[in-house]
């Protein structure tokens, strides 16, 4: 991808895509294999491949409530009236249907052999011992043959897949209670910064509580991330050198906030000179500019930005693609819905702009975006007051009221 114009000094900006991709391409899936119940496993990564040990239904049942039959026993074109013969409710095991006549059967109930069609109770009449079936019923109508759903042996679920609670519900009804899965990302965490003071502590002068651990400690974890919470970092070189080598051994990826700018006091990316690599820290994204990727002392290293905001958004963009790759799953697309401006917009070009709106239904069914007034970088109220961002490209002409933009509501940005 061409990189994108540059920006004051320093090397040329990489777009929002090849700074993920270049930070994902850093790091390689962890090792390692855990065994856990299926109790505790939404979220995480399969190691396996999941055969199905059996056909799914495992056997023809009953899709309704109603009376089994043998469609060759139907009238054509008219009524049928047949006897009751006997009763099947599930779980039972089902005696056979081998004469003219009809079998009382329940929803999940296994179909009596020799009966290869159910009628909904809904559409009989009782008459005595007598039940009235309605002319044009199908032969198979509302059963669920055995292996319908899933043929034994069949792959259903993939290694490398994360898991969903529909993907534990099929774990489940295969059999499975346990599941082999790969070990989380562990991701060592540190703010960086003097002014910052830890929340249940009193407030230094000039002092402002740390906000991006919290963040970030429910980010990775939402991500399948394992986070290693290592506290603050104080703006001194020769300290975050060496915090961050200590990090880098027993952790698969170091993350950091603030002090990757270009200010004075800004000792991230010159601590990361003496320990290892930068590969990139620029990124053509607002709010969020400064992203320093590289490696630390052998183990991959993402320095964000200090303000919460270009955090949050930094994570969806950079931190997201390296923890898929980790965690030895794909990061999952982000779906952008349209939604119609209410404002206009007159950005800087240059850079991919995502600006915090709240959704209102739109007249013609497209929703209706509502800038949020707080766009600084570092309101966080902000975030938490809207729904989504709305995404403007670097190279489109000024977002102007009523035209359609595309839209990421967080709820994508979160797993
Ligand atoms: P920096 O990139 O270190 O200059 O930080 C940019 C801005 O983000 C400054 O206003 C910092 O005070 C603020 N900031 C940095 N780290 C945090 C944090 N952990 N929590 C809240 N704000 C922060
Ligand atoms: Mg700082």
């Amino acid at each position: 991808m061409a990189r994108l114009k540059g920006i004051g000094p320093g090397p040329a900006p990489l777009s929002v895509e090849e700074a993920g991709e270049r930070a994902a391409a850093l790091v390689a899936p962890v090792a390692g294999t855990q065994t856990l119940p299926l109790s505790q496993a939404d979220g995480r990564v399969l190691a396996e491949d999941i055969l199905a040990g059996l056909p799914l239904p495992p056997f023809a049942n009953s899709a309704v409530d109603g009376y089994a039959l043998r469609f060759d026993d139907l009238a054509m074109g008219a009524e049928t009236r047949l006897p009751v013969l006997g009763r099947v409710a599930a779980g039972e095991a089902a005696g056979a249907l081998a004469a003219p006549g009809v079998l009382r059967i329940f929803t999940g109930a296994p179909m009596p052999p020799g009966a290869d069609t159910v009628v909904m109770q809904e559409d009989v009449r009782r008459d005595g011992d007598l039940v009235v079936l309605p002319p044009g019923l199908r032969r198979g109508d509302n059963l669920r043959p055995a292996g319908e759903d899933v043929a034994p042996g069949e792959r259903v679920l993939a290694a490398g897949h994360r898991l969903r609670p529909q993907d534990l519900g099929l774990l489940a009804a295969i059999g499975h209670d346990q599941v082999i899965l790969r070990r989380r990302p562990r991701v060592a965490l540190f703010s960086t910064g003097d002014e910052l003071t830890e929340p249940g502590r009193a407030l230094q002068p000039a002092g402002i509580y740390d906000a991006n651990r919290a963040l970030l400690r429910a980010l990775l974890t939402r991500a399948g991330a394992e986070p290693v919470d290592l506290g603050i970092l104080r703006d001194d070189r020769d300290s975050l050198a060496v915090r961050l080598a200590e990090a880098a051994r027993d952790c698969d990826l170091v993350i950091t906030s603030g002090g990757v700018s270009v200010g004075e006091e800004d000792h991230v990316k010159a601590a990361l000179s003496t320990l290892g690599t930068l590969d990139f820290w620029r990124v053509a994204i607002k709010p969020g500019k400064p992203v320093a990727v590289g490696m630390v002392a052998g183990t991959p290293f993402l320095g964000l930005p200090g303000n919460p905001v270009a955090v949050f958004v930094t994570f969806a963009f950079v931190a997201r693609p390296m923890l898929a790759r980790l965690a030895g799953t794909a990061c999952p697309p982000l779906e952008r819905l349209p939604v119609r401006l209410g404002f206009s917009h007159h950005g800087k070009p240059g850079r991919r702009e995502f600006l915090r709106v709240s959704l209102a239904p739109g007249a013609d069914g497209v929703p209706l975006a509502r800038k949020h007034p707080g766009e600084g970088a570092g309101s966080l109220v902000s975030l938490v007051q809207s729904d989504g961002l709305v995404e403007l490209a670097e190279d489109l002409p000024p977002a102007e009221e009523g035209s359609i933009r595309p839209f990421l509501p967080y709820a994508a940005l979160l797993n």
